[in-house]
């Protein structure tokens, strides 16, 4: 089996009286692509952010790069490698592309010209190099969610967390982003997504995790997970069926 680079075991997140996210335990193996999906409220956002630093978990740990961390900070996580997007994209909307991407790069380097060269190098991989000088508010909703992508590769992660990053796409755009998904894997990242584009997700994961209520309900294979009664009774059946209405 490939290496494991990423470990987070029994993470639970209570606010208040909820249990957001309750004794999950997921691992990321390098070079993977990991899909996470689940009702809405199943818990996917607040795992992202437990792990990307953005919420101290109530319990669990991280075991990252032979790191273990109990208590993850933000900016500890993305310095230590984990970059991420969020599902409502943004953007600083009268700076440019390229200054929003700077923005990212940042965290490796307080060079003006060399955080610039990584910006630009990341916008050639993601396709929008030719918009680097449109401002972030001019940009469709796309090219605002790729804007979201640079971001978080100039920060030259080697774990890339994406939530919902196809939500609103037309189904070309959706193919568009899933290319862009294999070629930032080609490129050595290793990868979580959360989306509810069926068919995005069972096209380009190795493997899937199944949330449900905050637990995990399956693991595996994409076609494990689409033959799995549970799975299917609980929430692919709802989505066929409102993908045929
Ligand atoms: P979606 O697919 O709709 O994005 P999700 O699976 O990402 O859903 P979460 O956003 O993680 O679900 O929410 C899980 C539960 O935790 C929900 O009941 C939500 O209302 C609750 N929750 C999330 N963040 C907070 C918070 N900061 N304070 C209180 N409750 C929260």
């Amino acid at each position: 089996m490939s290496e494991i680079i990423l470990n987070a075991k029994n993470m639970t997140m209570r606010f208040g009286g909820l249990t957001a996210v309750s004794d999950v335990s997921i691992y990321l193996k390098k070079g993977e692509i990991l899909g996470l999906i689940g009702a809405n409220g199943a818990g996917k956002t607040t795992f992202f952010n437990m792990i990307s630093g953005v919420l101290t978990p109530s319990d669990g740990t991280i075991e990252f790069k032979g790191e273990t961390i109990s208590r993850p900070r933000s900016y500890q996580m993305a310095r230590l490698g984990i970059g991420r997007t969020y599902q409502i994209c943004q953007p600083f909307l009268n700076m440019s592309v390229l200054d929003n991407t700077m923005v990212g790069a940042f965290l490796r380097t307080s060079s003006v010209p060399k955080a610039e060269e990584k910006a630009l190098e990341v916008l050639r991989q993601i396709g929008l190099y030719e918009k680097r000088d449109t401002a972030g508010g001019n940009l469709t909703l796309p090219e605002r969610k790729r804007m979201e992508v640079a971001r978080a590769l100039a920060t030259d992660p080697d774990v890339l967390l994406l939530d919902e990053v196809m939500a609103g796409l037309n189904p070309t755009e959706c193919e568009e982003t899933i290319e862009m998904i294999r070629g930032i894997r080609e490129g050595g990242i290793s990868i979580i997504i959360i989306e509810h584009v069926m068919k995005a997700i069972m096209n380009l994961s190795d493997r899937i995790y199944v949330l449900d209520q905050g637990k995990i309900m399956a693991e595996g294979t994409p076609q494990e997970i689409s033959r799995n009664p549970d799975v299917i009774k609980s929430y692919l059946g709802e989505k066929r069926h409102a993908q045929n209405r």
